[in-house]
């Protein structure tokens, strides 16, 4: 008798996985311009216009940690994540819906907590909450929202447009999401061998704030808009930064060049991070949940995005066979590595 095969799912990695599951899908309707491998689907609407529909889960325990993490903050990061992945295709974000799965020890106050964050984002993003499901669940909370953009399809920035010569841009700074996280880790586990001990967390404000409350970069989206900026091709930064610099070159076939020391950084996150033994430039680029929008523009743009806001240019798109290299404040120059947020527990 033939033994049935079992693989485990740790064996191919997140992205392995979700290659494997969908490569026997092709599209069979016209409208569907890109479905699987960028920040969100693009879907037909009419002569100018698509739609750009992107979903993201967070699941407790994984994702979050009540411990630590306000209901609040939770409904609020919940839908800027999605309405990240709509930013980073170039399109407004215009709807949300919110699935959840919830056991029975959470309360109507908790989840009124939970929905007083997911309507502050549709209130400062200007998003409506339009649908989605409500179920039980054995044990904790997960939380799917699926958001939906619209954008000009002559505007639409895929991962797959970057050429040799583009510059690389990346708004804001990096490290800090992951050094809050570390901080947060710290601080609870401070907490649950002595609960008398008063958590010291506000000396870390901005790092433990851009892990709890992350903002999608829709003001870089409107910049682009107003100013004819069409960046060449755009992600956002969910894995970190080394992650998305390698699946912008995988999906256009570039190489890259990038300079460590122009990459951003808060003072106050380059201190913390050397108190934890972190190199910051490590928190940096492989830290993750920056939601930061990493872009490429034509060089013929430079003028215009020089006078972008919290911009910051990073380097420069090069011929594949160059290859993927990182310029290192030490003078150094090597293989850029990436290693990315790892979701996959025993
Ligand atoms: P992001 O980090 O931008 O949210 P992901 O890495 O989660 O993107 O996903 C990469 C691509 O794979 C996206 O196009 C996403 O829609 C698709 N994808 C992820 N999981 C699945 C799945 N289980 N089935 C089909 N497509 C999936
Ligand atoms: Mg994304």
């Amino acid at each position: 008798m033939e033994e049935n095969k079992r693989t485990d799912v740790n064996t191919l990695g997140e992205f392995g996985l979700i290659l494997h599951l969908t490569k026997d899908f092709n599209s069979v309707n016209r409208s569907t311009i890109k479905a699987i491998g960028d920040d969100s689907a693009v879907i037909d609407i009419d002569n100018d216009r698509a739609m750009c529909i992107s979903t993201d889960m967070l699941v407790e325990g994984i994702h979050f940690d009540l411990i630590y993490t306000p209901l609040k903050h939770l409904g609020y990061k919940s839908v800027v994540v999605n309405l990240s992945d709509i930013c980073a295709m170039n399109a407004i974000p215009q709807h949300i819906t919110v699935s959840i799965a919830i056991s029975s020890k959470y309360s109507v106050e908790a989840l009124d907590e939970l929905y007083s964050g997911i309507k502050l984002a549709c209130q400062l993003y200007n998003v409506d909450l339009v649908g989605g499901d409500t179920t039980s669940s054995p044990r904790g909370m997960t939380i799917s929202v699926t958001a939906v953009g619209i954008a000009k399809k002559s505007e639409i920035a895929y991962r797959s447009g970057a050429k040799p010569g583009d510059i690389i841009c990346a708004t804001g700074d990096f490290g800090a999401a992951y050094i809050g996280l570390q901080v947060l880790e710290r601080e609870k586990q401070l907490f649950l061998d002595n609960p008398d001990i008063k958590p010291e967390l506000e000396e870390h404000s901005y790092a433990v704030s851009r892990f709890l409350k992350p903002e999608a970069r829709l003001d870089a989206v409107q910049y682009f808009h107003q100013n004819d900026i069409i960046p060449t091709s755009m992600i956002d930064v969910s894995d970190g930064l080394a992650s998305e610099v390698m699946h912008i070159c995988k999906e256009s076939g570039v190489g890259a060049y990038l300079e460590e020391g122009k990459v951003a950084i808060n003072p106050e996150v380059e201190e913390q991070s050397i108190k934890f033994g972190i190199n910051p430039i490590v928190a940096a680029l492989n830290g993750g949940e920056d939601y930061e929008l990493l872009f490429t523009v034509d060089p013929k743009d430079l003028e215009k995005i020089r006078f972008m806001p919290e911009i910051f240019i990073i380097g420069e798109i090069t011929n594949p066979e160059d290859g993927i290299m990182l310029h290192t404040t030490g003078g150094h120059i090597h293989p850029l590595k990436a290693q990315g947020w790892v979701h996959f527990e025993n």
